[in-house]
């Protein structure tokens, strides 16, 4: 892999690569977290050293300092920098800005929105916060490499600080249409404090053509030059570089657990405990992105249209909680579990067939091996998703190569996947219910074919492609000298655009 010789890599996320919590009597416990990000980047931290600035996730009371939670996740091998958020700063910040306004509105999903002025102003404190700590953190030639949705405006809080450093900026969530990015009341703000980073990434082509046109729409002197995965843009006197990288899994890593003889036996005992059938699969966060009522509604519609479905199949639906002090996500969960009941209270037959079989829990990392490796389709069917990372973990644990992926063409992964995978479009209730028939009557032969081309594919472009092909660019985009003399706001507005958006609203009430 080519890893930036800088010594000094800075990464910034919303949450550090551990799970922070305290026992009962309230010490510190630290573990590794899991997820893609942490998996690659934590293996170049402990070879080269580096910074990690996050939120440990714990509230204001229970807070800890650098020192303490260093010791505690027992010496990592490179700095950690806890960023505390207070009560308010959570419930603005992260629970409003990210995850009622950015989260929603980058879905699709506009009317999900809560546009409360208050939010905007407690994610630009919050984002200085973390650019503040970035600064005190950070050498002259380090490279910091900022994370998703919750700290964009960190590029222009660095530069407000004066920090002149080299910047990346990768997004994990999708990048929205232009109809739905105007409607963000915050809109020019944020473009702007991404043209500030030297890199922008995104995790597809429509996402960076969907950002790419916003600029357009919203600033005048934008050239776009290049072309492949890396495109150089202008604004003003500013030139950033914005590049797709679809974010991988650790293809290897996940093949080898699934072959274990410990995954393979529980595998066959969920055959054995529900024999002579099909299993389908569907596992998702707790989140109305994903779809899963729609594909319950599907799934409904596929036993009515196909009755011989009915006895050779069952649904397993995992649901993994998720932000359920957020009402919208607790009233999903109500509906979900309602909307099982009805269709289980609708089908089941004597004799032990229940359609579904719902669990809402998180799953031990075996359980899900297991279910992946047992399940002969899986339903990925989000409303949208950056890119989803259950479709290739289903498909890398498909050893046999014999399972069929039900995929929706809005998942970043369909870009990838769309040669081998069944694609519907996840609100088409009767096209997604045919689609469940067609992977129950599919041949054998053509499984295989298919699921060898996505195997293959998340074998090339896996991980380690992700942070390699990244890092390529940034050695490529982002010069070690750093222009000077930038102006302070880059990029004139288009005619017509509300020169107000150009300014945080909070600087502008402050100055009046
Ligand atoms: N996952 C997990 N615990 C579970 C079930 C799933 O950690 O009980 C993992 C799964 O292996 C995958 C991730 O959660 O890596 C979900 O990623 P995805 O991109 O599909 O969706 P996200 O939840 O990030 O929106």
């Amino acid at each position: 892999m080519n890893i930036p010789h800088e010594k000094q890599l800075v990464i910034a996320s919303n949450r550090l690569p551990f799970v922070v919590g305290r026992d009962h009597d309230g010490a510190l416990e630290v573990r590794p977290a899991s997820g893609g990000l942490v998996t690659a980047m934590l293996p170049i931290l402990r070879e080269n050293g580096g910074t990690w600035i996050g939120w440990t996730g714990l509230p204001e009371k229970d807070d800890c300092s650098a020192a303490a939670l260093a010791q505690s996740a027992g010496d990592p091998g490179f700095n950690v920098v806890p960023v505390s958020l207070s009560d308010e700063e959570v419930v603005g910040f992260y629970e409003g800005f990210s995850n009622e306004i950015i989260w929603p509105l980058f879905h699709d999903l506009p009317s999900f929105c809560e546009f409360a002025p208050s939010h905007w102003d407690y994610y630009l404190q919050v984002n200085r916060k973390f650019a503040r700590a970035i600064a005190d953190n950070a050498a002259p030639d380090s490279l910091v490499w900022v994370h998703d949705y919750h700290l964009i405006n960190v590029g222009t809080e660095l530069r407000r600080h004066g920090a002149r450093l080299r910047t990346a900026f990768f997004l994990h969530i999708p990048f929205p249409s232009i109809d739905m990015f105007m409607k963000l009341p915050w809109r020019q703000s944020l473009l702007r404090s991404l043209l500030e980073y030297g890199l922008i990434g995104f995790q597809t082509l429509r996402d960076r053509r969907n950002f790419v046109q916003c600029l357009r729409q919203l600033f005048r002197d934008v050239s776009v030059s290049g072309k492949g995965q890396v495109l150089q843009v202008g604004v003003g006197d500013r030139r950033v570089a914005v590049g797709h990288f679809p974010i991988g899994i650790d293809f290897a890593d996940f093949a080898r657990r699934a072959a274990a003889p410990e995954v393979r036996e529980r595998a066959r005992a969920l055959h054995n405990l529900l024999p002579d059938r099909q299993l389908f699969f569907g596992v998702d966060r707790l989140d109305y992105t994903k779809g899963i009522l729609l594909r319950l509604r599907a799934f409904r519609e596929a036993l009515i249209r196909h009755p011989e479905l009915r006895q050779r199949v069952t649904l397993i639906q995992v649901v993994v909680p998720s932000r359920e002090h957020i009402s919208r996500y607790f009233d999903l969960r109500t509906q979900i579990e309602q909307l099982v009941s009805r269709i289980n209270g609708e089908f089941t037959e004597p004799g032990g067939w229940v359609p579904i079989h719902y669990v809402f829990r998180s799953l031990d990392p075996v359980d899900l091996l297991a279910y992946y490796r047992a399940a002969e389709v899986a339903l990925v069917t989000p409303l949208k998703d950056g890119m989803n990372l259950v479709a290739k973990e289903y498909c890398t644990c498909s050893i046999e190569e014999n399972c069929v992926l039900v995929l929706s063409e809005f998942a970043g992964a369909a870009a990838q996947l769309r040669s081998g995978a069944l694609m519907v479009n996840p609100h088409d209730i009767e096209g997604v219910a045919d689609a469940i028939y067609r992977a129950f009557c599919m041949p054998e032969e053509e499984r295989r074919r298919r699921m060898r081309r996505m195997r293959r594919e998340i074998m090339r472009r896996d991980l380690f492609w992700w942070v390699s092909s990244f890092f390529n660019a940034v050695s490529k985009e982002v010069p070690h000298e750093l222009q000077t003399n930038q102006s302070d706001e880059h990029g004139a507005l288009v005619d017509g655009a509300n020169p107000a958006d150009a300014q945080p609203r909070e600087l502008q009430r402050r100055a009046s």
